[in-house]
């Protein structure tokens, strides 16, 4: 039934196709403790963390329309409650993140947070998505926009805005400190910037190549002991887990360099034409 569910609506959201392509995304995982007090609650590969405080706790990412039903499974595997979330946050505001916000807002009352460039995208159900405006979901009222160097806190967590756009017009990383096994340290939530939309002559963002370049060099300073990413592949979850532990400072500053290449590399091509 929970099937028949996620399915209907997935359908609804014209996302089923992307689901078909992706089984990943809507497969379930083990939800697992990360770091401190940051725990893997999404599916296979898209990717959503619960920070958890004594005060109630933070969601990053929510995944498609019913995704909220292994989330909330996750999150009470672990031993918290959905109904404790307080802060709703996503790392960008395309469909496949952010479809269940809605139903986790309900299950829990928490306040949404978003950039201001990401806002206007929750709050129409992603009509305004220069790119993935055919596959919308349920809109959200955003309680707090969020720029580049908030603060986001909660229970003694604390999160720093850093605005990494280009992927979408939002899309946002965080940067906070974890206490593992006695041991301070440093943690980012890295929108890592994969081009889906064309870089030249984009009349729905003609300034997506200098956002993608400025996201890139304020990533390649930021130097993390752990490091995460919207879709659980980008950061090799699955291998991490195995291996035992989430932390590997090296493998961060090759992805945001992957990425880079990637980009320019497309950029050069675009150029040409
Ligand atoms: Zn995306």
């Amino acid at each position: 039934m929970k099937c028949m569910i996620r399915t209907l609506a997935l359908l609804a959201t014209g996302a089923i196709t992307f689901a078909q392509q992706n089984p990943s995304w809507i497969r379930p995982f083990p939800p697992h403790r990360i770091a401190g007090n940051v725990y893997y609650v999404g599916t296979e590969d898209l990717a959503c963390f619960l920070l958890t405080t004594p005060e109630g706790h933070i969601l990053i990412n929510t995944g498609l329309a019913g995704s909220e039903l292994l989330i909330n499974a996750s999150i009470r595997q672990l031993g918290f409650r959905p109904e404790d979330v307080k802060i709703l946050l996503t790392m960008q505001a395309h469909f496949d993140h952010v479809a269940a916000m809605k139903e986790m807002q309900q299950v829990s009352g928490a306040k949404v947070y978003a950039t201001e460039a990401d806002a206007s995208v929750l709050e129409d159900g992603g009509r305004s998505d220069p790119y993935f405006s055919r596959y919308r979901f349920a809109a959200v009222k955003v309680d707090r926009r969020l720029k580049d160097g908030d603060l986001v806190r909660l229970g003694g967590t604390q999160l720093t805005v850093i605005l990494t756009p280009g992927h979408t017009k939002g899309s946002v990383t965080y940067s906070t400190t974890v206490v593992d096994g006695g041991q301070k340290r440093s943690m980012v939530f890295a929108n890592m910037g994969t081009v889906v939309m064309p870089l030249v002559g984009n009349a729905k963002y003609p300034q997506i190549a200098e956002d993608f370049a400025r996201a890139f060099e304020r990533q390649k300073r930021l130097s993390p002991d752990i490091w995460v990413a919207a879709h659980a592949s980008q950061y090799g979850m699955a291998e991490k887990l195995r291996a035992g532990s989430f932390v590997d400072p090296q493998g961060y500053q090759a992805a945001v360099e992957r990425h880079a290449a990637m980009f320019r590399e497309r950029l050069e091509k675009e150029s040409k034409r």
